[in-house]
């Protein structure tokens, strides 16, 4: 969901959604790499000097797999959402536009923001990096200890080793 900056309000703009928008459930998806089961958001988009504040509140519900185990488990985030984009300054050089991209920060760029870039961002920043059964805000649905999936295959049987055990050396 695309904001034309210049279009927003002198009193800001407020933006609900849920499961029915389309934008903020591929955001979701994309920042927490699952199924989304729920999802409900309150945002404030105001302007403030040259930028935009983006705030409110965000949560989320997620079908995925344990990182560790592969189980099914749920991962829930919950809570306040606070996000600057700084606007680029109007003649930008080109050297700017690369050195935002490079450091990935929030910029507005053609001066519009893309609410649902701001939501992955928020998602992605609050959510764990590595989702594990019995973390704080991972639920397990399956019985059973979270423990390491089946480990790579590393049979003793490799074949360069194996020519290192014929081997025979001649003093
Ligand atoms: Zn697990």
């Amino acid at each position: 969901m695309r904001i034309a900056v210049e279009e927003i309000p002198e009193e800001g703009l407020e933006v609900d959604f849920g499961p029915g928008d389309p934008w903020a459930v591929d955001a979701t998806r994309r920042a927490l790499e699952g199924e989304v089961l729920a999802l409900a958001g309150h945002l404030q988009v105001r302007r403030v000097g040259p930028g935009v504040l983006v705030t409110g509140r965000v949560a989320a519900r997620v079908a995925r797999a344990c990182d560790r185990c592969l189980k099914d488990v749920r991962l829930a985030i919950e809570g306040p959402l606070s996000l600057w984009y700084a606007g680029l300054p109007e003649h930008a050089s080109e050297q700017a536009s690369l050195t935002a991209d490079a450091l990935d920060v929030g910029f507005l760029e053609g001066g519009e923001l893309d609410l649902g870039i701001a939501l992955t961002e928020h998602l992605a920043l609050e959510g764990p990096t590595v989702v594990r059964c019995g973390d704080p805000r991972v639920e397990a649905v399956e019985e059973g200890a979270c423990e390491l999936a089946a480990p790579p295959d590393e049979s003793p049987g490799e074949p360069r080793f194996a020519v290192l055990k014929d081997l025979k050396l001649d003093d």
